[in-house]
């Protein structure tokens, strides 16, 4: 896939008003196409275009993944493999690689936390991305998608299916309809059209039991449940699903990607090329490594609430310390100062040191931490001044611009004009 793809079926979005259809559809759900199958397909070009399974041989083998093309026959997974075999003889079957799914998985994932860190594996090969905040670096979310779908293809040589909405449900039911290799958006105005005419079968958490249920009420499409009194519902499948389902057949899901457990933070380290015991060389890392995390959290469009250092000492002993703020930061002064106190209360004295790291964890969207930022005014002049760092990068490279002097004291006003030039308006970087 070329550039000019990527923006033109972005131009094709907009519509006559100057709206774009996917405005308010921050939520993309992607999904590799027959992932396993895919994957052994890199390796053996000569079986494109074939029938080709993934699966375990012997009498109770049973299909683990199958190529659309034998899709064709009416082979899917789960099917037994002898029963796959009979409905398409010419079947090529390969033997499971789960280190080379793994080590696909692993790249893949690398390409959505380029994108975003709001990424919510739910298996292997696909995943729910909070995009908001990678809107202004990267365009609306249609386009991220593309992107997305060509990284994939051209890092990984496999294809994917991205859905894009308002929501976590409708984006996953928009890269069901659109597989293999495709892209839908599902416009927040038209989430109800969408889903009126699906069966109840396709809702989130509607099994085949609770279909039964549905069905036994008359009840046969999405349009149906949602035309049905919520009392009703709730008589026929209990208060949570009653309640649930009501609200999903209506397009409503309150729930966000989540991103498991230690995996919402930010780090950056560096061994150092031979081992240093001098605090100020340190001082100087930790402000380095500091503004290189704060300027991924300002380009994820995240901000975090809790720094914390590694250091790891010559014999590789290692120890980490952490401080958690009193609200969310991106600014790399305040995350710095946060890492110097944390350092200089070890009171290592002169400790020969292989390793320092920076952390920044607790992350969540920049927009929902900016009006508490808005209050701490010392901040917000670097925050302005780390702004216009980014900026100038932006436009003439990584590293383009350094601050004049690497390690002004946390306390002494930065009078040179620290970045560049630039001149914050509160030359503080205290936390009050
Ligand atoms: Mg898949």
């Amino acid at each position: 896939m070329t550039q000019a793809d990527v923006s033109a079926s972005g131009d094709s979005r907009v519509a006559h008003d100057g709206r774009r259809e996917d405005d308010g559809c921050p939520i993309l759900h992607v999904d590799m196409d027959a992932f396993y199958a895919s994957c052994e397909l890199r390796s053996r070009p000569e079986l494109r275009g074939k029938p080709v399974i993934v699966g375990g041989e012997g009498s109770r083998g049973v299909v683990t993944a199958a190529t659309y093309e034998a899709r064709k026959y009416g082979v899917h997974s789960a099917m037994p493999m002898s029963r796959a075999k009979r409905l398409c003889p010419q079947l090529v079957v390969l033997p499971p690689d789960f280190e080379l799914y793994t080590a696909v998985s692993a790249g893949v994932m690398a390409v959505f936390r380029d994108i975003t860190p709001l990424v919510e594996p739910l298996s292997l090969d696909e995943a729910f991305l909070d995009v908001s905040g990678s809107i202004r670096r990267l365009g609306p979310p249609a386009v991220i998608a593309e992107q997305i779908r060509a990284r994939v293809h051209d890092e990984q040589g496999i294809t994917c299916t991205v859905g894009v909405a308002s929501t976590k449900f409708v984006a996953k039911l928009a890269s069901t309809q659109a597989k293999p290799d495709g892209l839908l958006v599902v416009p927040a105005d038209r989430v109800v059209a969408f889903l009126h005419p699906l069966p109840v079968g396709a809702l989130w958490g509607v099994g085949e039991k609770t279909e039964e249920q549905l069905t036994r009420l008359g009840l046969r499409t999405v349009g149906d449940i949602a035309h049905t009194p919520v009392d009703t519902l709730v008589r026929a499948l209990g208060p949570a699903a009653g309640q649930h389902l009501a609200a999903l057949a209506w397009g409503r899901d309150p729930r966000g990607v989540e991103v498991p457990e230690g995996e919402k933070s930010i780090s950056n380290e560096e061994t150092f090329p031979r081992d240093v015991d001098d605090p100020e060389v340190i001082h100087r890392e930790l402000l380095r490594l500091s503004e290189k995390v704060a300027s991924r959290l300002r380009r994820a469009g995240v901000a975090g609430r809790t720094v914390s250092i590694k250091v790891r000492f010559a014999d590789f002993s290692t120890i980490t310390r952490s401080r958690t703020l009193r609200s969310h930061t991106d600014v790399g002064r305040e995350v710095y100062s946060t890492a110097r106190d944390l350092y200089d209360a070890l009171g290592l004295q002169r400790a020969r040191l292989r390793l320092v790291g920076v952390k920044v964890e607790g992350l969540v969207e920049a927009a929902d931490a900016t009006r508490q930022m808005l209050f701490d005014e010392p901040e917000l002049g670097w925050r302005e001044a780390e702004q216009a760092v980014d900026r100038a990068e932006a436009r003439f490279g990584r590293g383009s611009v350094r601050p004049a002097r690497l390690v002004p004291g946390p306390e002494e006003p930065d009078d040179h004009g620290g970045f560049g030039g630039i001149q914050p308006t509160a030359p503080r970087p205290g936390r009050g």
